[in-house]
Order: C-alpha cells, then sequence, then structure tokens
C-alpha cells in the first residue's frame, strides 16, 4: 500500500497516510487542526529512496563514472 504525504493548508502540519489506489485525501482530516482537504506531496522518502536505488544501479553498470 503506498504512502503519501500530506500537507495542512491551515497549519502547515505535514503528515504521513497510507492510501489505497482511487481513495479520495479531500476527507483526510489534519491530525493538528482537523482542516481537511490537504495537499498532497511527493514524499522525500521515497524520492530519496529511489534517487538512491537508481545511484546504486548506475555504480554497477557504470562504475567508471563513480571514480
Ligand atoms: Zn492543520
Amino acid at each position: 500500500m503506498p504512502i503519501y504525504e500530506f500537507e495542512c493548508r491551515k497549519c502547515s502540519h505535514v503528515f504521513e497516510r497510507f492510501m489505497k489506489i482511487g481513495e479520495g485525501y479531500e476527507e483526510l482530516a489534519c491530525p493538528a487542526c482537523g482542516v481537511k482537504d490537504p495537499k498532497k506531496l511527493v514524499t522525500a522518502f521515497r524520492t530519496n529512496s529511489w534517487s538512491t536505488f537508481l545511484d546504486g544501479m548506475e555504480r554497477k553498470v557504470n562504475p567508471y563514472k563513480f571514480k
């Protein structure tokens, strides 16, 4: 199940939620202030692990690049 990161439009509190595919997040409420309809963020964790993974692949395929 994918994890998404949301930012509250009111208090800028950032929180993570497991979301089912196709599940709406408009009804999600901020755990800090209770305001619904948070902004969806691209999760830094996913971005980092993906780029780390790509970096590792590249090191295997093109080790000369990292000398
Ligand atoms: Zn909030």
